[in-house]
């Protein structure tokens, strides 16, 4: 059952074993794994539920329907990046690009060190990624669905004798539609909505969506529910009231929102963690126009990874996108933004992601919102210098006829020569353009509650009864892209939750 606005009475309350809130990619991972071990799981979900038949290549339609405030988010700092979080079932799992990379050892050893348990590392943690990945067909992409973009990366980094890797992706028969950021139109990318939340129904989940949480229930100090309000989806306005009694509430809103619902409630007091060791994993764009014909739409939208700098914290990739979208990106408008955009059939759009060396925060303002702010090291600028050096000056010996670069003080390279005023040009790192889809760490999980806000079976410290399931729980930053990540630490708090005992 999936229940929407139009279905719920002024007031409206539900019974459940467990309420899971948020369906992305660790919610759905725990309700679905709950349900299937035979507890009653009720989702909430504050966006729409979107089927694979309305998905469609229509930015204007999309965005709004599937990405939280039309994607209008920002992290404050001396260098803004703004953010996107998915808003629908399947969350921001129904809007990324399904890459589907397990956590590096070197991080898992960190963490298991770090926690001071071996249920962090490498070996505790390697079951349930063969389970995550199993479930979301985390697999290479067949060689028809890769595009001349990719192709290009991957020629470009042989050229240089530089490792690169082709990713896994969680998907099934993809064609490589690339359409992945509005939604996958053929359903072959295993988002949430796809994966997960069809094996939670079927083992009896229920969902209502268009909900949002605003705050948990709370009673001789433990959780027992939430209570929240319907968003009615014509005006946006949140109305009728919900409240849902459980006998364990699941937190998976995302790193962003799942801190400032708790909050709210000032948990988080033994270790003051809750919403610190915010990590984001900025990206820079670098889009390189070549004289011939590429059709970066043919074909997948990240296929390669070069990964040759990645002990440096740097991985570079290739991610194209509908027009409408990288129009949007431009740093030019009128005249000169349309001489461009007429060039779209020969740009390859590439970035650099960069491992933070720093984390930041997430705050609640008195307006119940998040405030999100970071600020970038002198490392982080560094890296990000060398990494644009590095890729723009594989696209020109790839034969790019200019690139474009993340700096507002530095817009375009006509010639390799141009890349070398980088250094020269980029000594403030308020003149950089990032943007980031990787948004982890605000609830981090541990085994000492002097240092981290959720145990190791993702129960918070100061709230027993209330778990955190979602990007939040994660130590540190992780350097790859983070959904398998999220659903493996999800299935883990789904095998290890306790039910409040029933009264006899
Ligand atoms: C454009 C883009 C591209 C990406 N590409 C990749 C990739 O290729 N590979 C990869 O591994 N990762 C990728 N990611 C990141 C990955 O998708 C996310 O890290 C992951 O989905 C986060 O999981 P989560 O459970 O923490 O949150 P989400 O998946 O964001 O789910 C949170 C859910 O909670 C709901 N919610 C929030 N607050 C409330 C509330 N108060 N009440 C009710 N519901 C609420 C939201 O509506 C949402 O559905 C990408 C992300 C984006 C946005
Ligand atoms: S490339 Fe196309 S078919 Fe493949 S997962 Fe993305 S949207 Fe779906």
């Amino acid at each position: 059952m999936i229940l929407a606005f139009d279905d719920y009475d002024t007031e409206t309350t539900f019974e459940t074993d467990v309420v899971v809130v948020g369906t992305g990619a660790g919610g759905a991972a725990a309700g679905a794994n709950l349900a299937e071990q035979g507890r009653r799981v009720l989702f909430v979900e504050e966006g729409g539920y979107h089927p694979t038949s309305s998905f469609n290549p229509y930015t204007t339609q999309s965005v709004p329907r599937m990405y939280r405030d039309a994607s209008a988010t920002v992290i404050f700092g001396r260098t803004p990046i703004p953010y996107v979080e998915g808003r629908c079932v399947g969350g921001s799992t129904v809007i990324n690009g399904g890459m589907a990379y397990r956590t590096p050892d070197r991080v898992l050893a960190e963490w298991e060190a770090t926690t001071g348990s071996s249920d962090m590392g490498p070996r505790a943690m390697a079951p349930l990624f063969e389970a995550v990945e199993a479930i979301i067909s985390a697999r290479k992409q067949s060689d028809d669905s890769i595009g001349e973009d990719s192709r290009i990366m991957q020629r470009g980094a042989e050229k240089k004798g530089w490792h690169y890797t082709t990713n896994r992706r969680n998907q099934d028969r993809c064609v490589g539609a690339n359409n992945c950021a509005l939604g996958c139109p053929t359903g072959a990318k295993q988002s949430t909505l796809v994966s997960y939340m069809p094996r939670a129904m079927k083992a009896g989940a229920e969902c209502i969506t268009e909900v949002r949480v605003e705050r948990l229930l709370i009673e001789g100090g433990r959780a027992v529910g939430v209570v929240g309000r319907a968003i009615d989806p014509r005006t946006r306005r949140l109305t009728k009231k919900i409240t849902v009694r459980a006998r364990a509430v699941v937190i998976s809103c995302g790193a962003v929102q799942t801190p400032v619902l708790l909050q709210r409630h000032r948990l988080g007091r033994p270790s003051r963690q809750l919403g610190k060791n915010f990590h984001c994993h900025p990206n820079a764009k670098v889009l390189a126009v070549y004289p011939q014909d590429v059709d970066g739409w043919k074909g997948v939208s990240q296929n390669t990874q070069i990964r040759e700098f990645h002990e440096d914290g740097i991985l570079m990739a290739e991610n194209f996108v509908s027009p409408s979208i990288l129009a949007a990106y431009l740093p030019y408008h009128g005249d000169r933004a349309w001489e461009l955009m007429q060039r779209y059939r020969q740009m390859v759009l590439s970035g650099v992601l960069v491992e933070d060396s720093n984390s930041g925060s997430v705050r609640r303002t008195f307006a119940g919102m998040p405030y999100v702010s970071y600020e970038l090291t002198a490392l982080d600028h560094a890296r990000f210098k060398r990494g644009v050096k590095l890729l723009a000056g594989m696209h020109f010996d790839m034969g790019a006829e200019y690139v474009m670069l993340p700096f507002h003080n530095q817009q375009i390279a006509h010639s390799p020569d141009d890349l070398k005023r980088i250094d020269d040009l980029q000594t403030d790192v308020r003149t950089l353009e990032l943007f980031t889809p990787h948004l982890m760490g605000t609830c981090r999980m541990g085994a000492d509650p002097k240092t981290s806000v959720v145990d190791l079976s993702g129960q918070l410290w100061d709230l027993p009864g209330c778990y955190v399931a979602d990007a939040s729980v994660f130590p540190t930053a992780i350097g790859v892209n983070p959904q398998v990540t999220i659903m493996a630490l999800a299935t883990r708090v789904a095998e290890r939750l306790q039910l409040k005992q029933q009264a006899a």
